[in-house]
C-alpha cells in the first residue's frame, strides 16, 4: 500500500515480554522481521519480568544501597548470556556489551540518585523504568544488524513521541508528535523503538502506563498513517473465552475497534485497552499475529478494522476481570441530593484514585474500583462525612464478566439468553449495566461463581 506521495507505507509491528524470553523466541522474531522483508518499525517491551523487577528495585534502592549493585549486576549477566547465545562473532558481541554496559551505567546513576535523596521523584521514577525497554531495543538492533537486516534503533525521545505529560500514565499528543516521528523515522530501514514511554513537551520521559509498548506502537503507528499494526504473540488472537476456562473456544476472526477495546478493558490480555485508541479514527487496522505457528506468508489471527460483522449468536466472546470492586454508599438522599457524586469523584481523582465505572439508583451510588484503590477510597469518603450518605460497604471477591458483541443493544433475546444460562446454574448476579457501551453487556458475580458463569455464557453461545 503507498501514500498520497506514491510512497511505501510503513508496518509497524509490536514484539511484547513473552516474545523476548529465550532464545528460540529472539530467532523467531528474526525470522518474522525477515520474512516481512520491508522497511518498518518494530516496538519491544522490556524483556520477560523485568519491569517488575525494576519496580521492586526501586523501592528497595531508597533504603538499601546494595541493591544498585544487585540489580545491576543481574541486567549485566542476563544481557551477556543473550549477547553470547546470538553473536558468534566476537567482535559484535564485545561491541554490544560495551554499548549494553553504558546503557546500564546510566542507569545506575539514577538509582544512585534516588539512594541518597531517598525518595523517587516521579520524573526519575519513569525514566529508570523506561530502561527495561531500552535494553531491549538496544539488543534487538544488534541482533538484526549481526542478522544482515539494516536496522537502526531510534529513541522516543529523539522523534520526540511527544505526550500531554502526565507521568505513568501519559496520553500520546499524535498532533505534535506526528512531523518529528515520521521524519525519524523516514529511511528504508527496519527502526527498533523501544515501547512504554514518549516524553512531555519539555522532554521528560513520561511512561504510558503498565503494558503500555503496544499503545506507543498504536501512536506511532498513528503518527506514521502505517499500512497496519501487527502485533505479534504466542496465542492466535482473541478467542471466544479463555481457553483454560472452556473446552472449546474459538478464535475470532474479525473485531471492530469498540469491540476489541471492551474485551482488553475486561481482562482479554491480548491487547492493552488503549491500544485501538489511536487507530480508530483513521481507520488503521490491527492484525494479531501468532509468532508460534507463523511460517512464511502473514496470516492473521484476529483482525481489528472498521468493518463490523454480526455474528449469528450476537456475543462473539466472554470475558472477565478479577479487578473490579464495589464501593456501595447508601443513602436516602443520594439520588435527590445535588452534587453527591461530584464531591466523591472529585476527592477520589484528587487522590489518584481510578473510578471504573458508576452504577447508581435513587438510594445508592455504586463505584466500581480497582482491588487496589478500595480500602483508600472507603477511608476518604468516609472522611468527608457526607450527610447524603449514612452507610457504606465495601465490596470485595467479585468477578465483573463481560458479553461482547456488536449488536448487543439491538437484539433483545440475547440478554434473556445470558440471565438463563446463569440461572439453570444457580449463578446469582450482582449487578448488570447493559447499554452503557453499545457492544458490552457487563455483570458482577460473587469471584467464586467466575468460573462457572462463563463456562455456562460459553455453552450457550458456542
Ligand atoms: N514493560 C512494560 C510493562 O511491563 C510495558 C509493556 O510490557 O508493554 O508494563
Ligand atoms: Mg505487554
Amino acid at each position: 500500500m503507498f501514500n498520497d506521495y506514491g510512497v511505501m507505507k510503513k508496518i509497524v509491528a509490536k514484539f511484547g515480554g513473552s516474545n523476548l524470553k529465550k532464545r528460540e523466541d529472539i530467532l523467531k522474531l528474526v525470522k518474522v522481521i525477515r520474512a516481512y522483508d520491508r522497511p518498518m518499525v518494530i516496538v519491544v517491551s522490556a524483556f520477560y519480568g523485568i519491569t517488575n523487577r525494576l519496580i521492586k528495585s526501586l523501592e528497595a534502592v531508597q533504603k538499601d544501597e546494595a541493591e544498585i549493585q544487585s540489580l545491576t549486576g543481574f541486567l549485566l549477566s542476563m544481557k551477556e548470556e543473550v549477547i553470547q547465545e546470538h553473536f558468534p562473532d566476537s567482535e559484535i558481541a564485545e561491541r554490544t556489551m560495551i554499548e549494553v554496559e553504558q546503557r546500564v551505567s546510566e542507569l545506575k546513576r539514577y538509582l544512585t540518585g534516588i539512594h541518597y535523596i531517598g525518595e523517587v521523584p516521579e520524573f526519575v521514577e519513569d525514566v529508570i523504568l523506561s530502561y527495561g525497554e531500552r535494553l531491549s531495543s538496544l539488543l534487538l538492533t544488534s541482533i538484526l544488524q549481526s542478522n544482515g537486516i539494516d536496522a537502526e534503533e531510534a529513541l522516543p525521545e529523539d522523534m520526540p513521541l511527544i505526550t500531554d505529560g502526565e507521568f505513568g500514565n501519559a496520553t500520546v499528543d499524535y498532533n505534535r508528535a506526528s512531523a518529528g516521528v515520521k521524519r525519524k523515522l523516514s529511511e528504508d530501514k527496519v527502526y527498533v523503538v523501544p515501547g512504554f514511554y514518549g516524553v512531555s513537551r519539555e522532554g521528560k520521559v513520561t511512561l504510558l502506563g503498565r503494558g503500555g509498548s503496544d499503545y506507543s506502537a498504536a501512536a506511532l503507528a498513528r503518527c506514521l498513517d502505517a499500512e497496519s499494526l501487527d502485533v505479534w504473540k504466542d496465542v492466535e488472537g482473541f478467542m471466544s473465552a479463555d481457553p483454560k476456562l472452556v473446552d472449546n473456544p474459538v478464535l475470532i476472526k474479525s473485531l471492530t475497534y469498540t469491540e476489541a477495546a471492551e474485551l482488553s478493558y475486561f481482562g482479554a490480555g491480548i491487547l492493552h485497552p488503549r491500544t485501538v485508541e489511536p487507530l480508530k479514527e483513521i481507520g488503521i487496522p490491527v492484525r494479531i499475529l501468532n509468532i508460534d505457528t507463523f511460517n512464511t506468508d502473514i496470516d492473521c489471527g484476529t483482525m481489528v478494522h472498521t468493518s463490523s460483522t454480526v455474528v449469528a449468536g450476537i456475543i462473539k466472546s466472554v470475558t472477565f476481570s478479577d479487578d473490579f470492586c464495589v464501593l456501595k454508599l447508601r443513602g436516602a438522599g443520594v439520588g435527590v441530593k445535588r452534587g453527591v457524586l461530584a464531591k466523591v469523584s472529585g476527592s477520589l481523582d484528587r487522590a489518584g484514585i481510578n473510578i471504573k465505572s458508576v452504577i447508581t439508583s435513587q438510594i445508592a451510588i455504586n463505584l466500581l474500583l480497582s482491588a487496589r484503590d478500595i480500602k483508600r477510597a472507603y477511608r476518604i469518603i468516609e472522611r468527608m462525612d457526607l450527610s447524603a450518605i449514612t452507610e457504606m460497604e465495601a465490596i470485595e471477591q467479585l468477578s465483573t464478566i463481560a458479553t461482547v458483541g456488536e449488536g448487543l443493544l439491538e437484539h433483545p433475546g440475547v440478554a434473556g439468553r445470558i440471565f438463563s444460562a446463569l440461572a439453570s446454574e444457580n449463578i446469582n448476579i450482582r449487578m448488570i449495566v447493559s447499554g452503557a457501551s453499545s457492544v458490552a453487556t457487563y455483570f458482577i458475580v460473587a469471584a467464586s461463581k467466575r468460573d462457572s458463569a462463563i463456562k455456562a455464557i460459553h455453552q450457550e453461545f458456542f
